[in-house]
């Protein structure tokens, strides 16, 4: 980023993914959904045009960017009615913990394929009885002879179906009790012990959520990611990354309500003029511009923050980013729906079935409460609050 605007590149490449985005389009997204099918010819496409692994270091074969261009990515497949969630997971979160903490073998056997598509992973932290609290999580890896035995399961678990691997957060057996001090391990959704249920959702979404179970499932030494002992700091290089992209997939759902609203406004006709000659649409309208070009330009800050090696303020930012997103397009798709009246609600005009999805902005991958939380602590000092 350059004096508030873009690079070439950068807008080259959303030029260039928003056609990818428009090609497909929000019929494509909705038929799929509807009729269980996945999206499949979409990402494999995004991985084969190297939008997928624009992020990746080019040596495994990504384009060497940063999570900006990947946030740039999700946005714009998000604008033209082809949002991918599994890219939050996927080459955000698993990519970029394999390629910052991989070893040299790792790295040369997952990301070449994260990088075109070829494999996608997804990650589990989220548990039943933890929920929030990620310090309370009680998936557990035991120490055998040759590897790790792990007992747990998880919940809200996007793509399982999809991914050959879970990135699984779990204690060590020796780590059972206070804070939590995690271990990453790559676990193939084939592995023995290893079951999984869909969770019946109310999104509207070819991708899907689910309950997972390890029961005894054994791993080779090899699935553990980086080291046993950096868990947290390894977490949060995946979780910044999760943010950002979090927020680049809200603005992006935010974009999309708005220009439907718009369009419609300056069409619908009901007295001598069209309905956004009225400032009781048009400013709600207005507002949601201004919202939504807050939240972006706060998720550019936190990709800058995060390329520039400032954690501890990309934290922050990408927080805020998140934060701001999910308030943007909450009230984008709601504006957008008052603004169509009745046809609002109609499956034809295609925005009551955002709704689902806006509010997921405000709960995950992490709420609008724990941003809160963290924000009142950490930015303004007060006392922590639970
Ligand atoms: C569609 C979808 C996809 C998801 N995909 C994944 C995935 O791929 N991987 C994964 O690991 N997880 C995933 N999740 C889980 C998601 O990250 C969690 O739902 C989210 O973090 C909130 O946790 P929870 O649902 O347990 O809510 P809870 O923790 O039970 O919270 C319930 C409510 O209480 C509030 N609350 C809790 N604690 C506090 C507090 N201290 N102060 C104030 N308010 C508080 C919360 O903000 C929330 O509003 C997904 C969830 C959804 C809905």
């Amino acid at each position: 980023m350059n004096n508030f605007t873009e690079t070439e590149e950068r807008l080259a490449l959303r030029k260039a993914v928003s056609d990818l985005g428009k090609k497909y389009g929000r019929d494509y997204f909705e038929q799929a959904a509807k009729h269980g099918r996945k999206t499949t010819e979409l990402w494999q496409e995004a991985g084969k045009l190297g939008y997928l692994g624009v992020a990746v270091p080019e040596e495994f074969g990504g384009g060497g960017g940063d999570i900006g261009d990947l946030a740039a990515v999700c946005e714009e497949l998000a604008a033209a009615g082809s949002p991918l969630l599994l890219m939050v997971v996927s080459p955000a979160i698993v990519g970029t913990i394999i390629a910052q903490y991989g070893t040299q073998e790792q790295k040369e056997r997952w990301l070449p394929g994260l990088a075109d598509g070829s494999s996608t992973f997804a990650f589990g932290i989220t548990e039943p009885d933890a929920g929030s609290n990620s310090h309370k999580i009680i998936t557990t890896a035991y120490r055998t002879d040759d590897g790790w035995r792990l007992q747990g399961g998880k919940t809200y678990i996007s793509g399982v179906d999809e991914a050959s691997h879970v990135l699984v957060v779990a204690r060590t057996e020796d780590a059972k009790t206070g804070n939590l001090k995690p271990a990453l391990f790559l676990v193939p959704t084939n592995a023995e012990g290893f079951t999984y249920t869909e969770i019946d959702m109310g999104l509207v979404s070819p991708e899907k959520q689910f309950t997972l179970f390890f029961d005894d499932v054994l791993l080779p030494a090899d699935t553990l990611i980086g080291s046993e002992d950096a868990g947290i700091e390894q977490l949060f290089a995946g979780l910044n990354p999760e943010r950002i992209m979090g927020a680049s997939f809200a603005t992006g759902t935010a974009r999309l309500a708005l220009a439907k609203a718009t369009e419609y406004a300056k069409e619908r006709q009901v007295w001598k003029a069209p309905i956004g000659s009225h400032q009781a649409i048009a400013h709600p309208l207005a507002e949601s511009f201004i919202e939504i070009e807050m939240a972006r330009l706060m998720t550019q800050k936190a990709a800058a923050l995060y390329v520039s090696g400032d954690f501890m303020a990309a934290g922050e930012a990408a927080n805020m980013a998140k934060y701001a997103a999910g308030e943007a397009v909450c009230n984008a798709v709601d504006r957008a729906i008052q603004t169509h009246g009745g046809n609002g609600l109609a499956n034809e005009y295609g925005l009551v079935q955002m709704l689902a999805g806006s509010r997921l902005s405000r709960i995950a991958p992490v709420s609008r409460e724990m941003v809160l939380n963290f924000i009142a602590q950490f930015s303004l000092g007060l006392p922590k609050s639970y």
